[in-house]
């Protein structure tokens, strides 16, 4: 049944992709984006569907529309841009849920979170189960992101058992693909850039770090099967593809993929950085009958088509200040 759709951050590199495919499934599709990583390129091609609004709005304040399903995607992801303003990033997650869900109760909406792998830290259990409660540091760099999804979480179960809101949260893992912003600051696009350019990659720490990388077409697919799925299912639940790379592994790939002359070169491990992540995505594949299908060679074959087609007349807003600012607090040259 077509549905009126509220997405926030709907101009971001995974909004953009839900508001493409919602409206594709023939529903209403409002976008709520303040442009602080979102770009209007990124949605321009959805401008001329009648059945697509754009909205300017910080979801750190109320907002009153009529709706009937929230996805809460509203958040920078990247570690360069949340650690820029990080007490701006913790209440858009939690004062943007608190309005959000607020939102819902007064609309009597089904209300989607926009959870993250971060909330298990730097996890000493592997792969992350559900039931894994995490090792987070609550006072460092990646606190006001990771702490700022937590307690997102927690409100969102106590609307659920204070009001019995219908809510569903993701864990979602990183996931790449077109649309990234060129100097979005994380591994993915930063490597396809900088192996495009013929520059110097650079790895964080030894490289031997792990991520398990999921291609943005298969996350929409998950995310929107689960908000489709029962009313008692509430998850939390992790999206994500199991298959786990070091980031030199990553880098290599990249490089051989694009036939690029660069060289690894070494920068310090940020403050924080987990060591290893991969979900367990027994608990998707169970309930919601979902499982990744597109491995990494083909994934990133089509993002490096993506960032080979860039036009160089495109208005990229690259916030230098940003990328200064994290290499002056957590990068610097390796030892
Ligand atoms: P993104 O930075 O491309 O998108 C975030 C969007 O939110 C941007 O359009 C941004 O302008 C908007 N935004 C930020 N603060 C806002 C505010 N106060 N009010 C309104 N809009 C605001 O990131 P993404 O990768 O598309 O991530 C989308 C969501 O998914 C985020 O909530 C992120 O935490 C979550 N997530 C992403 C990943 C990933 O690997 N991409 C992993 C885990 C979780
Ligand atoms: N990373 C890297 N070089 C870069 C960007 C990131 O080696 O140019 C590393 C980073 O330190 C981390 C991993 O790649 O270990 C994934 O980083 P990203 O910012 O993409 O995501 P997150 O750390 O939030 O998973």
């Amino acid at each position: 049944m077509k549905q009126k759709i509220l997405i926030t951050g709907g101009a971001g590199f995974i909004g953009s992709h839900l508001s493409e495919r919602l409206l594709d499934e023939g529903h209403d599709v409002l976008c709520v984006d303040n442009y602080f990583t979102g770009t209007k390129a990124n949605i321009a091609h959805l401008m001329e569907n009648q059945q697509f609004e754009l909205m300017r709005h910080d979801v750190t304040f109320p907002l009153y529309v009529e709706v009937d399903q929230i996805y809460n995607m509203a958040c920078p992801a990247s570690p360069v841009h949340y650690q820029y303003d990080p007490v701006q990033t913790t209440k858009t997650s939690v004062h943007g849920a608190i309005n959000m869900l607020g939102l819902a109760k007064r609309v009597k909406a089904r209300i989607f979170q926009a959870s993250t792998s971060e909330v298990y830290g730097d996890p000493a259990v592997h792969p992350q189960t559900e039931n894994y409660f995490g090792n987070v540091n609550p006072v460092g760099p990646r606190s006001c992101y990771d702490e700022g999804k937590r307690c997102a979480e927690t409100l969102f179960f106590d609307y659920y058992r204070e009001h019995q809101l219908r809510i569903k949260v993701a864990r979602i893992f990183n996931t790449y693909g077109p649309r990234m912003h060129p100097n979005d600051g994380r591994v993915v696009s930063n490597f396809i850039v900088q192996a495009l350019q013929n520059e110097n990659i650079t790895i964080y720490g030894d490289g031997s770090q792990t991520r398990s990388f999921c291609y943005v077409d298969n996350l929409i697919d998950g995310l929107i099967k689960l908000m489709e799925s029962g009313d008692d299912f509430t998850g939390p639940v992790n999206i994500g593809n199991p298959n786990e790379f070091t980031i030199k592994e990553l880098a290599e790939k990249i490089i051989e993929m694009t036939q690029s002359t660069s060289k690894l070169i070494y920068k310090s491990l940020p403050e924080n950085d987990p060591v290893r992540r991969q979900p367990d995505i027994t608990l998707a594949k169970k309930i919601l009958g979902w499982e990744p299908s597109i491995e990494l060679e083909e994934g990133l074959t089509h993002t490096i088509n993506y960032f080979s087609d860039i036009p160089s007349s495109q208005d990229l807003d690259t916030k230098p200040e940003r990328i200064e600012k994290y290499f002056q607090k957590s990068v610097s040259e390796s030892a």
